[in-house]
């Protein structure tokens, strides 16, 4: 990575404000955390800091309090989560104080009031409008809190916001948080420099959300494995009549486009060759196994890929050694439709050689109820960051981090 790295840097006694993801779900009522994976997952580089004896400053945003303060949208509650966590992780316990606002008079004294090896959290960013307007005078009173900047909220390195990108002008020094740079790696390696074969399989609802990642990744893959609701729209473009089965019909032409830009590329764009087709798009539907280019029962829509298309597909995810997967295979929160992403997570999950990332929320989640979590290499935390990496684009938040000299 030739950005700076929170490991190449001093945090002796010094102030680090570390950009966390803590965007947790809570109940609606007692404001209760109900998933704590976003906190574990940026413990190491709070845990990094606390060894290296800094004064740690976190902030976050939770959810959209639309630029004021809103009790509902408080990170009060992460105090206690994440105290707790920390001192299941550590083994001993570390002071987390709390800073009712994330900058101003309050903030400032208790920031300069921490000592090393202590924690503060900073209430909700986007209580201010100029997090995510960026505002210059908001990013100066953050980073007037710290010595030193971190960013490890992959998932919010999209967007040039007053926390992401705005405070990095106004510090001496701005490094990626371990968490972070983990993403760029493997998220750049994938990218950058993959082994081959590359493997990309992209799924989900819509081509229209997609193409620019399937153009960009049409430039780097040796196959690209479509499933999912989008793979209609192409076998429509080929001339397949696919019954109610989801079509863009205004996505048609660029999915012809698509195809033949494929071939001019030689990359080996593979299509499903059987479906698992429903009367009505219900848990519930009456199902019929299609093989084939004939035309659907036109009144029958396609909800998951079927055995040979599984069989198509993890013959090449087996020979990879780069693997990218986003989006699901079929309608997978419906269990009589859940079958095609379960096995393509488990082909994905069974290739051990390859280095693979596996992004998007839907694709997460269905790795993760495969029960196969465990031994994929790579799972992305940001859902439309690692979208947008896939695309090809700068993220501002990784754009605006320190080069390494
Ligand atoms: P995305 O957010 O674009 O990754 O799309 C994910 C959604 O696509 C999931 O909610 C799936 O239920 C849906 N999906 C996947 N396959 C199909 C399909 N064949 N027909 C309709 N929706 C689908």
């Amino acid at each position: 990575m030739s950005k700076l790295s929170i490991r190449d840097l001093d945090l002796n006694n010094k102030r680090v404000l570390i950009r966390v993801d803590f965007n947790v779900p809570l109940h609606a009522e007692t404001r209760e955390i109900l998933d704590h994976t976003r906190i574990k997952e940026t413990l190491p580089t709070i845990e990094y800091a606390l060894r290296h004896h800094a004064k740690v400053i976190l902030a976050s945003h939770l959810g959209r309090p639309q630029g004021k303060p809103d009790p509902k949208y408080s990170l009060r509650p992460v105090v206690d989560r994440l105290r707790m966590l920390l001192d299941q992780s550590i083994g001993e316990s570390i002071n987390v104080a709390f800073s009712p606002d994330c900058v101003g008079d309050v903030a400032l004294e208790l920031a300069d009031q921490l000592e090393s090896r202590q924690v503060l959290l900073l209430e909700n960013l986007r209580f201010h409008p100029g997090e995510e307007s960026n505002d210059p005078g908001f990013a100066k009173q953050l980073a007037q809190l710290c010595d030193i900047y971190v960013d490890d909220a992959f998932g919010s390195a999209h967007r040039a916001h007053a926390s992401t990108e705005g405070i990095t002008h106004f510090v001496k020094q701005s490094a990626a948080g371990l968490l972070m740079e983990k993403e760029i790696n493997f998220l750049g390696k994938a990218m950058h420099s993959p082994e081959r074969p590359f493997v990309a399989i992209l799924g989900g609802a819509k081509v229209s959300d997609k193409i620019q990642v399937i153009n960009n990744l049409l430039n780097k893959v040796d196959v690209l494995l479509i499933g999912g609701g989008m793979a209609y729209t192409f076998l429509k473009a080929k001339g397949q009549e696919v019954g109610k089965s989801l079509v863009e019909d205004s996505k048609i032409e660029v999915a012809r486009e698509t195809l033949a830009k494929a071939e001019r590329k030689g990359v080996r764009l593979l299509l499903p060759v059987d479906h698992l087709l429903a009367d009505i798009f219900a848990p519930d539907a009456r199902t019929l196994l299609f093989r084939g280019d004939g035309p659907f029962p036109a009144e029958w829509m396609a909800l998951d890929i079927g055995p040979e298309t599984v069989a198509l597909f993890s013959r090449e995810i087996e020979d990879a050694r780069t693997i990218v997967w986003n989006g699901p295979m079929g309608v997978f929160e419906m269990p009589a439709f859940a079958d095609g992403t379960m096995k393509i997570a488990l082909a994905v999950s069974e290739n051990a050689a390859a280095l693979t990332v596996v992004g998007g929320g839907d694709s997460v989640s269905a790795i993760h109820q495969a029960g196969v979590a465990e031994s994929v290499k790579h799972i992305s935390t940001g859902g439309g960051a690692s979208l947008e990496f896939l695309e090809g684009k700068t993220l501002p938040g990784v754009a605006a981090l320190t080069e390494k000299h």
